[in-house]
């Protein structure tokens, strides 16, 4: 810790914890002490750590390729294009390292995608309270002001309206709009999911100006939801021109992905786009084996999502500290009547990780294997501190 105060970049805010080492849904500090990890690195080991199937398929690519470049083939990353493009009901996949990574590509879509039709063109609309990530283009996209401010002038032509506001929806649209970017449920703005009439308003608007309609899916997708992505999980399902998505997609390796339709893909011609680390022969060898591992994981991520689920609305009940429930899946939010920096503190001192965002959400994201007992144990954990708060 002292070696970092000195010599690393002074932009995070960290818990004063050095972890060393996982197992299952258990991390463990330098001190040997053991916390049960209900935010996995944000929700990025999505099978826990140290889980055998990934160990072995880690291993084995590590000892035969790691890093070919897009110059060339490898082995994988078409098996693991396929694949996604059959989960998502899309047509073709870019792969990059992180979420940023992709919405920068799908803004890129989006504007050559305008660009194309009429030079003018090129506004995206994006919703109040989202995040997409923290570069230029993404973060011009970001509708909260605390990310922005220091960084303005971003990229122009970005319109915010609040979410779940169809009247703002059909005030936005016009002949410029290019495209619209939406989380289906917002994660770091406080797990806030969109309703049905509210993104069936933004796919018929876009289609009626042709404009693209691109789900961020990095955290509330690739099976968190208890379905492949958040967007399935409406009846009928309403499919996005684009779907974005990284964080669990190789349970802590970097990699992020764009799958598009026809529609957006033509938008992109050899030499528009690409990226030196994306898609690599160890990353994709790794994504393939967790969608795997995530197809016999599904049921239990439903159904122990809803134990967690109603686990948490019963300890609403006790505990009028807890204003309200939200989520699905394994993504769930507890929204408090004040500040929560002090529980999350207090959950980890207990032996419990978890993260509070928008200052009074408490937000879990644990990993995909946790099971009911480990739920309960959470649960036992944060009564305990919340009996004190
Ligand atoms: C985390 C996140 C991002 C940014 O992903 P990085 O991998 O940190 O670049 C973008 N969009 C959403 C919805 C996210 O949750």
């Amino acid at each position: 810790m002292d070696i970092e105060r000195e010599y690393v970049l002074q932009n995070y805010a960290r818990y004063p914890l050095v972890l060393a080492r996982g197992k299952g849904c258990y991390v463990y500090d330098t001190s040997g002490k053991r916390y049960l990890d209900f935010i996995s690195g944000i929700g990025v080991n999505a099978l826990g750590h140290g889980h055998p199937r990934i160990m072995k398929v880690l291993r084995e690519q590590a000892g035969r390729i790691i890093h070919t470049s897009n110059l060339y083939y490898n082995e994988y990353q078409g098996p693991l294009a396929k694949r996604l493009v059959e989960m998502t009901g899309l047509k073709r996949t870019f792969f990059c390292n992180t979420g940023t990574e992709a919405i920068e590509g799908a803004l890129k879509m989006i504007h050559s995608h305008g660009r194309a039709i009429n030079p003018e063109k090129f506004e995206v609309i994006s919703l109040e309270n989202s995040f997409h990530g923290r570069t230029m283009g993404a973060l011009s996209i970001t509708g909260q002001p605390k990310y922005r401010q220091d960084f303005e002038p971003l990229v122009p032509g970005v319109k915010f309206i609040p979410p779940n506001d169809v009247a703002a929806l059909e005030a936005a649209f016009n002949d410029r709009t290019a495209g619209i970017v939406m989380e289906m449920i917002q994660g770091e703005g406080g797990i806030h999911p969109l309703t049905h009439e509210f993104v069936m308003k933004a796919r018929e608007l876009a289609d009626r100006y042709n404009a693209l309609l691109v789900a961020d899916e990095t955290q509330c997708g690739v099976g968190r939801p208890g379905t492949y992505f958040a967007y399935q999980r409406s009846s009928p399902v309403i499919l996005p021109d684009i779907v974005v998505a990284a964080k669990p997609v190789a349970c802590g390796i970097p990699l992020g992905f764009i799958v598009a339709n026809d529609r957006a893909a033509a938008a992109i011609k050899p030499g528009m786009h690409g990226t030196t680390f994306g898609g690599g022969p160890l990353a994709c060898r790794v994504g393939l084996e967790f969608l795997q591992v995530l197809d016999e994981l599904m049921p239990a991520i439903q159904r122990v999502g809803g134990y967690f689920h109603l686990s948490l609305n019963e300890f609403k009940r006790k505990h009028p500290i807890v204003k309200e429930v939200r989520g699905f899946g394994l993504m769930l939010g507890v929204e408090l009547n004040g500040p929560g920096k002090q529980i999350v503190l207090d959950a980890m001192a207990n032996g419990l990780l978890i993260n509070c965002t928008h200052d009074t959400v408490l937000r879990f994201l644990p990993p995909y294997i946790v099971t009911e007992k480990e739920v309960d144990q959470a649960v036992k954990i944060l009564g305990k501190v919340l009996g004190k708060a």
